[in-house]
């Protein structure tokens, strides 16, 4: 079971408005206390001329490679994309990043439906028509998509986006009630027909797009940590949006991520140590406006066309971040309640929701904070 921390008592600062800050970056060189002392004990060294000709040697030879920490952040998929990790060396930490990096902007260039040449954009245009064939990657993630639909009651449904492209949030732009009434139809993902053998997409329906902005980020986020680790990284944080992955811990200790409040960015609701987990955050916050006291937000009930507010956050931590980001939706639209119903009967699952009142709702795995004596971490697992 793992356990969360208290509210800070305090505003904390956080990343740059984002959903969380990870906390504990005390780079402490440790190779330090561990050679220093080697030497010093070393017979040899008490030689005064012998140890000044060996230092005199060390210091001809070039730079010695130490282990590092090396961090990130760049504007990809429309959002912020951080990395960090520890490796033997910084250039082999830095190509590290970069192939993570050039990874995002591949996965964008093929999912993104805001780039009119992207395979997802040739889905929108013609599989209403005729079956269109993708990649298997792709096509993996859509039948992925399916399956979260499956398992949320059709909260996560990727062919929202059949109304949900009449909404322009930066713009203050939304659809009337006619143009919902028009649109909602085409929104149903069992209307979206996979053929496994060929990788063909069709739409059973006229009007019906999908987009994959609920799950795409935290698939990149997934795969990033797939380079990650076939270039024997074993300590890293990948974050895309609200979606983040962490492998290894960091220094021995836990990574600790902070939940932000949703209507004050520089607070936090609680506080999570994590260890070789994701996490997803889907907020209210995000991208939005409000009009007559009513929030227009970019998270969308598939049943009804409108914003999905039955809560104003929802966390969940999971193995992958394809998982956490599949879910991190089923709140909004199912409410609190129902979330957690379908959260608890999956054990790799966990969820910390807060609610339009302002309460912080966990789920079983988790421990809220007043039943938490001291604050722990979840496991130890892989601490150096
Ligand atoms: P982030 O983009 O920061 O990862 P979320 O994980 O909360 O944010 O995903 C929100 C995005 O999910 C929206 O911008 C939209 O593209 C997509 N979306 C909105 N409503 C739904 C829904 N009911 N089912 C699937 N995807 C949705
Ligand atoms: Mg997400």
């Amino acid at each position: 079971m793992a356990s969360v921390e208290a509210p800070a008592a305090e505003s904390q600062a956080l990343w740059s408005g984002y959903l969380f800050t990870i906390l504990w970056i005390d780079l402490v060189p440790l190779w330090i206390e561990p050679l220093t002392g080697h030497l010093m004990h070393h017979r040899t060294f008490r030689n005064g001329t012998f140890a000044a000709l060996i230092l005199t040697v060390l210091a001809m030879l070039p730079p010695p490679a130490w282990a590092v920490w090396r961090e990130k952040t760049e504007a990809i998929m429309g959002t912020r994309i951080y990395v960090e990790v520890w490796a033997d060396d910084a250039a082999k930490g830095d190509a590290a990043i970069a192939a993570v990096m050039a990874d995002m902007t591949r996965i964008d260039e093929l999912m993104s439906h805001y780039k009119p040449e992207s395979q997802l954009s040739r889905i929108n245009a013609r599989a209403a028509q005729e079956p269109v064939q993708v990649d298997p990657e792709l096509f993996n993630l859509i039948k992925r998509s399916l399956y979260f639909s499956k398992i949320t009651d059709g909260a996560f449904d990727i062919t929202y986006a059949s109304v949900g492209h009449l909404y322009n949030f930066p713009e203050h732009i939304r659809p009337t009630e006619a143009q919902i009434k028009s649109a909602l139809p085409a929104v149903d993902y069992r209307n979206l027909l996979l053929d496994p053998v060929h990788y063909t997409v069709r739409f059973e329906h006229p009007g019906m797009r999908i987009d994959l902005g609920g799950i795409g980020k935290g698939y990149a986020v997934d795969h990033g940590i797939d380079i990650l680790k076939a270039r024997g990284i074993q300590h890293a944080v990948v974050t895309a949006g609200g979606d983040t992955r962490i492998i290894g811990d960091h220094m021995g200790r836990p990574w600790v991520v902070g939940i932000r409040h949703p209507d004050d960015k520089n607070k936090v609701v609680t506080r999570i140590p994590l260890i070789d987990t994701a996490m997803s955050t889907s907020g209210d916050y995000e991208r939005y406006f409000d009009e007559n006291g009513i929030r227009y937000h970019h998270i969308i009930d598939p049943h009804t066309g409108h914003s999905a507010s039955k809560v104003r956050s929802a966390t969940i931590l999971g193995p992958t971040a394809t998982e956490t980001d599949g879910m991190s939706k089923t709140a909004f639209v199912l409410g609190p309640q129902k979330a957690l119903e379908i959260i608890n009967r999956f054990p790799q699952y966990d969820a910390v929701f807060v609610c339009p009142d302002g309460k912080v709702l966990y789920s079983n795995g988790l421990q809220p904070p007043d039943k938490v004596a001291a604050p722990t971490a979840p496991s130890a697992r892989g601490q150096r």
